[in-house]
């Protein structure tokens, strides 16, 4: 393993070490203050400074800009919401089309938002490979899902069923059964999205504090150890990162997810692999096990996310060699023609998950809070439709996007965000679930009937999905 093993790979391409900014030392007011230098807080900020150039906003970032999942994440660009289906599946069907569709379109927005603003960010929309069947029972299970992403009110256009040989076109997976194609997904350098925004924000006006960490939040104050901002709006952006920050910590929680990347691949080996464009790929393991090809012709390849007792985040990105090497081993399953590639990089971080598996966006004005996340490792696109979200509701501007069903104002999200369990109940829930989902995929992978096994772990996963609705 080459020694820059253990490094996020995205910093790497930062080039020179992006400049720290100053931390709080004073006492000070603002007329939007935002915890959190991820993509939430500073979308948010770039559409309220966009929208309302006079706004006085500042942003507190407990370490460096990008730091939690934004500055380290897949850089998967996705136009779906996880848990869309729980919001809309009560709207008409035309209702249903509008919301998939504002999803989809968010894709090609950050597309012309970067172009118009010059942030760099290796935006390259190529579609994916959404979920890639591997074992027969898969290819049923596949087909069902598009079948649901359609009646869900995503279009044939944007989702369509790629047979073995269409599939075997476009990448060489071991055991390519067929799969669905997105076309509403990109990819981007994350590190370089969240810095080049972070600049491009303090451009518009907004005041960024580095090493500022928000430790209490009380009658519109936001306190750090040196300082203060007082403001009538506080939008909290912390997501999988909330860990000793306000009571959001008890309403979405993180999950650890781990991302390799391998040494830049030579022509040669990309002609064998495929991957024209660059789509993004995933295979349909309800495990995850996703990737995209980088700028510089790398594969990063991100699988199996987990869960820590106590519901602690990841801060350090450092991983073991044995996640490495375990990852590793599923990406060379999955692609064979990567055998003896040299892994460069591994890293981890923490994603935020909402009890009831939804994304939000939350506006209380009675106490002048504010948040977004629980995107489920869909936050990268799903960040930037709600930041912009939050910025409408802030300015009270009756838009299409604060009717959305995930925008929350008021009191209306007390039935919806739901507090997680306590522990262990948590902690055995995600043992059981990944338990489950192994169990499933072992069945598969033998290919053979496994009469009492494989329905009780059916039963299992019908049971978690319900004690999720
Ligand atoms: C390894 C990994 C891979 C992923 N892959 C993908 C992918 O391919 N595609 C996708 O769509 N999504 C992916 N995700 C999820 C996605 O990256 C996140 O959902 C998204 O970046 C969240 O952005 P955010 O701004 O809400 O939160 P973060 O980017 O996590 O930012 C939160 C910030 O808040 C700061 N903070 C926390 N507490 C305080 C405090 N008290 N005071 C001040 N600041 C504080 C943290 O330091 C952090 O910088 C992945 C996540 C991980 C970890």
């Amino acid at each position: 393993m080459h020694n820059d093993a253990h490094r996020n790979f995205w910093t790497t391409t930062l080039g020179e070490r992006p400049r720290s900014r100053p931390h709080l030392a004073a006492n000070i007011q603002a007329d939007v203050a935002i915890v959190g230098a991820g993509f939430t807080g500073l979308w948010t900020a770039y559409y309220l400074k966009c929208l309302a150039p006079d706004l006085e906003v500042t942003v507190l970032e407990a370490e460096r800009v990008g730091h939690g999942a934004s500055g380290r994440n897949g850089g998967w660009v996705v136009g779906n919401l996880a848990g869309l289906e729980r919001h809309i599946g009560g709207l008409s069907r035309e209702e249903r089309r509008t919301c998939c569709g504002v999803v989809a379109d968010n894709v090609d927005e950050i597309g012309r938002v970067l172009a118009h603003e010059g942030i760099v960010a290796d935006f390259n929309k190529g579609g994916a490979i959404y979920a890639a069947a591997r074992y027969r029972d898969q290819i049923a299970i596949q087909r069902d899902y598009l079948q649901h992403l359609h009646e869900l009110g995503h279009s044939e256009a944007d989702c369509h069923w790629l047979d073995a040989d269409q599939l075997a076109e476009m990448a060489r997976f071991r055991n390519g059964h067929g799969g669905i194609y997105h076309r509403q997904v990109a990819t981007v350098n994350p590190a370089r999205l969240v810095n080049g925004l972070a600049e491009r924000v303090e451009r518009l006006g907004v005041t960024i504090h580095e090493q500022s960490r928000a430790e209490t939040l009380a009658h519109n104050k936001v306190n750090t150890r040196e300082g203060s901002v007082e403001s009538p709006m506080i939008v909290c952006a912390t997501e999988g990162y909330a860990d000793r920050f306000h009571d959001f910590k008890r309403h979405v929680i993180p999950v650890q997810s781990l991302v390799i990347a391998t040494e830049p691949l030579s022509d040669a080996l990309w002609q064998e692999i495929g991957m024209v464009g660059r789509p993004a790929f995933a295979d349909a393991s309800r495990l995850i096990n996703y990737g995209h090809r980088s700028a510089d012709g790398r594969i990063v390849f991100g699988a199996r996310g987990s869960y820590r007792f106590g519901a602690r985040s990841k801060a350090d990105q450092a991983i073991g060699d044995d996640a490495i090497r375990m990852r590793r081993d599923l990406l060379v399953d999955l692609l064979p023609a990567l055998e003896g590639v040299r892994i460069e990089h591994g890293w981890g971080g923490s994603l935020g998950l909402s009890r009831n598996f939804r994304p939000h966006a939350i506006l209380d004005r009675r106490n002048g809070l504010a948040t977004a996340g629980g995107y489920a490792g869909e936050g990268v696109a799903a960040s930037h439709l709600f930041g912009r979200t939050l910025a409408d509701m802030i300015l009270e501007r009756d838009t299409e996007l604060a009717r959305m069903p995930w925008a929350f104002a008021d009191a209306s999200h007390r039935q919806l965000i739901k507090r997680w369990e306590v522990e262990p109940l948590r902690w055995l829930a995600a043992q059981a679930i990944t338990f489950s989902y192994a169990g499933e995929e072992a069945l598969m992978r033998r290919g053979k009937p496994a009469p009492l096994l494989k329905p009780a772990l059916q039963r299992m996963n019908d049971c978690f999905a319900s004690v999720i609705e």
